[in-house]
Parts: structure tokens; sequence; C-alpha cells
């Protein structure tokens, strides 16, 4: 838990208001420090190394890039989390450029907990990228897990993205508050039975009721390929994934091959309760909706390969562009997840972060950023261009 992650000492009443008037006085305080040279404050245990300001002219107000470099005086997330690798953010829109001629991309968190700091790296690459290189976002929730999904995570989030400023151009927030959407992929079930319907024709799809316990290694073995079990509620189902190599080019890790067949055996598409898994339900929505360019975190490399694949088998020609970037991790070995509740940006809120706060620690965990400042969404595509 957060015990004090706030800055400019808010806290309670109005924190973004009387953030941003310290904000003001600090700059004025500090126009004085650039003449006098840099004086560490004895409200800040570290030193503020840079003081380059710049005016933005659609605030109105003076703000800097630099300024706000480790400001945080107490306990926060900082001391927990690493920063990524640097990411070399022009060059990856130059690349992604180069194949896109009109992209769209989506953000998609699924509405199993709190909003985190993870996704905002995600939003982070998300709207800076697409923004930087004249693309647009669609907004997906990816609730296709029913059990673990709850309609007030849903709300929670939608709330946090417009909290942070990241405004979708396809499915804005206010279509999901209207009721259905499709957007959202509980809406969806429909769709998901009818581009399945030509597989089930072609004789590729089956039905397997084998249990974890009977499933001993991580690739499933086809035990149930030629049982003729009915397609019913009760039991999974499974699409064939032929042998074969799927080669990509990833926009920042470059060229990858994946061997779906190897990795994963047949690919579960529902669930034995009768859910559409991420696989089938992600490779619909990405394929009917058009999506270009897929950017996500690197956990989920492993999974192109059968995510191109089934795109294939649903009728796409040509797939889509994957990027994925580096994810947030506490140590070397530990990622950030939904359960670490520190993380959440309910709980950032609640400690007195503004949303530039937020989205500018963001940018600088994932890397496209090397110190630690404000930035607003209309500011990250400068993190894609030279
Ligand atoms: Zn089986």
């Amino acid at each position: 838990m957060l015990s004090n992650g706030r800055l400019c000492g808010s806290s309670g009443g109005k924190p973004v208001r009387r953030e941003r008037r310290e904000h003001r006085n600090r700059s004025a305080k500090n126009a004085e420090n650039r003449e006098t040279g840099p004086q560490k404050t004895q409200k800040h245990r570290t030193s503020l190394s840079a003081y380059d300001f710049h005016s933005n002219p659609q605030r109105g107000r003076v703000c800097s890039l630099s300024f706000y470099v480790r400001l945080v005086t107490d306990v926060s997330i900082q001391d927990f989390f690493h920063p990524a690798a640097a990411v070399d953010g022009p060059a990856l829109a130059t690349r992604a450029r180069q194949r896109l001629a009109a992209s769209l991309t989506r953000f998609a968190p699924a509405p199993t907990g709190r909003l985190h700091i993870g996704h905002v790296v995600n939003a982070v690459f998300v709207w800076g990228l697409t923004r930087a290189i004249g693309g647009r976002v669609l907004l997906r929730i990816e609730d296709h897990d029913r059990q673990r999904c709850r309609p007030e995570f849903e709300e929670a989030l939608l709330d946090d993205l417009d909290w942070l400023g990241f405004e979708p151009d396809v499915f804005p927030t206010a279509a999901f508050r209207r009721g259905l959407c499709d957007g959202r992929q509980s809406d969806r079930d429909a769709v998901y039975r009818q581009t399945l319907e030509p597989l089930i024709a072609a004789s590729l799809v089956y039905a397997c009721d084998c249990t974890r316990r009977q499933m001993d290694s991580a690739a499933y073995s086809g035990r149930c390929r030629a049982r003729g079990l009915p397609l019913a509620d009760g039991v999974g189902w499974r699409v064939r994934m032929d042998a074969g190599l799927e080669r990509f080019d990833d926009v920042r890790l470059g060229p990858q091959s994946q061997t779906p067949a190897d990795q994963c055996g047949d690919v579960l598409i529902r669930d034995r309760v009768g859910n559409w898994t991420y696989q089938w339900s992600a490779a619909t929505d990405d394929t009917l909706q058009s999506i270009s360019v897929v950017i996500r975190g690197e956990d989920l490399l492993a999974s192109t390969g059968r995510q191109i694949a089934l795109a294939r088998l649903l009728g796409r020609s040509a797939p889509a562009t994957f990027l994925h970037h580096p994810l947030v991790v506490k140590s070397p070995t530990q990622k950030v997840s939904k359960s670490d509740g520190d993380t959440g940006i309910g709980d950032l809120r609640a400690a007195g972060w503004t949303a530039e706060r937020v989205i500018g620690h963001a940018a600088w965990l994932a890397g496209l950023q090397p110190i630690d400042t404000f930035l607003e969404p209309s500011e990250l595509p400068r993190l894609f261009s030279r």
C-alpha cells in the first residue's frame, strides 16, 4: 500500500488544483534558481538536476519536462519498481510508419481488477505511438471471462481512463456507459459463434473434455482430436493448429519465428464453462475490427504466432503488425500484477498523484524518457518523434 506517494505536499482536498498552484510557485522559485544556480531544497531529498523550462502556449502556463526530476519525497512506487532499459520511441515510430498507412490499434484491458501502472505503460505506448504516426485508437473491454470480470471493475476502468485523459477514437468511454457496445467482448457472443461456423464446417474444431490433470505438458497432446465428442457446453472447444512456422517482424524486437503447434498444441477457443478464450476473442476482434497494429506487453510475445494462425483461419490475408513493449517490473524476475494493490491508479489518485504525474512516471518506467517527469496524453507523441 502506498503510504505517501503524493507530490508537492498535496493531501486530500483538491490535490490537482493545489498541485498545479504549487507547480506554478515552484516554477517561479526555480526560475530564480536559474539565475543563481541550482540549490538543493530542504523539502526534497533529491536534487533538481535540470532547469530548462519551456512554455506551452496551449496550456498558457509554464511547464517543464525536466523540472520534476524525482520530486517524490516519501515512499512511492519508485522505491519498488525499476525502469525498463531505454526504448528508442522515434525509431519505433519510423518503423511503424513505414508499415502502416492508416493505422488502427487498440487498448484492451480486462476488467478483472483496477487499472494499474502496467496498464498506463501500455496506454503510453498505444496512444503515444499511434498519435505520432497519425493513427486511431479503439477501446476494447476484454471481459470474455465472465467468472473473473466484474461490471464494477469496468466502471472503475472507464473512470480511470477519463481521469488520465486517454481518449479512444473508436468506442469512447461514453459508448460503454450507454449499454450494449461492440467494444465489449461479453456483448459479442453471437459474433464469436458466427466466426467459428466456417471452421466447424471445415472440421477444424473439436470438443475436448480433458482435465488439467490429464494435460501433463504445456502443449495440448491432441488426445480428443479423433474422439468425435459433440460441441456442447461442459467441454472445451479447440481449433486444430497445423504444424509449421509463423514468422513476423516485431516493430521493437525484430524478426521472430514461432511454432504454435509445438508451443501449445490445438488452441482452446472456448472453455468448459462457456467462456470464449482470450485467443479466440482477440483474434476475432482484431480481424473484424481491422486492427492493423497490436501494441502489448512482452509477456504476450509467445502467443503471437497462434494469434496470426487464428487470424489466417478467420480469413485475414495479412496479419496485424505487432509491437511488444517492456513490462513494468518490481525486480528482474517479478512483473507487476493486479494483485499488487499499491500500483492501482485509484490508490495513486487517493495518494494525491495527478494524471500528468502518473503518465509521466509510466513513460519513465517504460524506458521512453530518461527522467521521471509530468506528461499529459497530448505530449506523448513527442516521445516517438525526433
Ligand atoms: Zn482433450
